[in-house]
């Protein structure tokens, strides 16, 4: 029998895995606690290894995802270099086939009780559009590498405004991310509370809920734990950028992203390699004169940064302002009873550094004098798989914080 070279084509993209979706079965998530600079230094050696992927990375807590193939080899090594560690999930595809069940049962209607898919998304955002078309407006800001549009939209309920600019979902596998976005979508159109009547329409909101289109839904359909872009690389086995190392700013600092295309913080071949971050640059840049402040939603850890991510030292001269909003909102999360507690201050000091992120961009080049960065819940518990049943408590934490990040902002001069 033979074959024609479409049907070879499909066999071989099926025998090498392509078509299949990436499984974690077994995978751990195992927490590191680092005490000493000589366990640091294990530590460092390990992130060279591309068997091991990080998820968080702080000074002395650091998150690993794990094969049980390559925790049998690690277990020893870390009992030697004396390193305390724990097992967070013992086997993260029971959470990801969990939370497929119930974005699959989606039906017809969007709700905040489950994770949705991109199509379910769009078909939200286009209903918002239809049904506000007297304040909403929808724009593009151009094309992912994979053809897609990237689409946001303006909510603006009178002339004269100053403007928040807000991206989410920069890293694909961040679901809370547009999941929480989409209710505060939500809430600035329909709800009656007086305190989000007033940042709804004295605010021009210029929204994107999935900003890394191709990356996201890479996540839901091939790769769960997927971070990056989808633009390949100078090696064909690791394709993607880190999006968020990828802007024009302070790019190739080695201290703050990779230029191994094989991290999950590649910064890609040049600055703005990656067509979505020099059409979202194209755009807040159009937009600039009117914006204020820059929101951009990640997870998980629970922090509120500003900028600098490139330096520990260095800090923006209204960084005492930034830091005063941040409490505001700091305080606003834990007035919401759930005994969620944030970080704030800038990235490099309170995280970690990192350079060529996209609030750095709008505050060192476009002049956007206010920037935060979002990590949302959790702590690691379960990191980016977060269950479904956090995304209400998590929305409603947002919406106090956006609350009482505007007032304060509005009250030092910046909207
Ligand atoms: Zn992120």
């Amino acid at each position: 029998m033979r074959f024609s070279l479409g049907v070879l084509l499909v066999l071989y993209l099926c025998s090498c895995g392509y078509a299949q979706k990436v499984r974690y079965d077994n995978y751990k998530i195992l927490n590191l606690n680092i005490q000493s600079l000589e366990q640091s230094k294990f530590i460092e050696k390990l992130k060279g290894l591309s068997s091991f992927s990080f998820l968080k990375n702080i000074e002395r807590n650091h998150d690993l995802l794990i094969s049980p193939r390559e925790l049998k080899k690690l277990a020893p090594m870390l009992k030697t270099a004396n390193i305390t560690n724990k097992i967070l999930i013992d086997n993260i595809q029971e959470i990801i086939d969990e939370e497929e069940v119930k974005t699959k049962a989606e039906g017809d209607s969007f709700g905040w009780d489950r994770y949705h898919s991109y199509e379910s998304i769009q078909k939200f955002i286009d209903g918002i559009i239809e049904d506000h078309k007297d304040v909403v407006t929808p724009f593009i800001i151009g094309k992912s590498y994979e053809g897609r549009d990237i689409r946001g939209i303006k909510i603006s309920y009178k002339p004269g405004n100053r403007g928040i600019f807000l991206e989410s979902n920069i890293h694909a596998r961040e679901w809370i991310t547009s999941a929480t976005c989409t209710f505060f979508i939500n809430e600035l159109l329909n709800s009656k509370n007086p305190e989000i009547r007033n940042i709804a329409e004295n605010v021009d909101w210029y929204i994107i809920p999935v900003f890394n289109v191709d990356g996201f839904i890479h996540s839901h359909e091939k790769d769960r734990m997927w971070r990056k872009t989808r633009q390949p690389t100078t090696n064909p086995k690791c394709p993607g950028t880190d999006p968020n190392r990828n802007f024009d700013t302070h790019w190739s600092s080695d201290e703050g992203s990779s230029g191994n295309p094989c991290d999950e913080t590649f910064r890609g071949a040049a600055p703005f390699s990656e067509p979505e971050c020099k059409a979202l640059s194209d755009y807040v840049r159009s937009i600039k004169d009117n914006i204020g402040v820059y929101l951009a939603y990640h997870s998980y850890g629970q922090y509120i940064l500003s900028p600098y991510g490139h330096s520990k030292t260095e800090f923006p001269e209204n960084y005492d302002d930034m830091l005063q909003i941040a409490k505001a909102s700091y305080d606003a999360i834990l007035d919401q009873g759930y005994g969620t507690k944030y970080r704030y201050g800038s990235t490099a000091s309170v995280l970690y550094v990192a350079s060529g992120s996209s609030v750095d961009y709008a505050y060192n080049e476009l002049d956007i004098k206010i920037g935060y960065t979002f990590e949302f819940r959790d702590q690691g518990r379960y990191g980016f798989v977060l269950p479904s049943i956090n995304i209400l408590p998590n929305c409603q934490e947002t919406v106090a914080a956006m609350i009482a990040l505007v007032k304060e902002s509005k009250s030092l001069g910046y909207l």
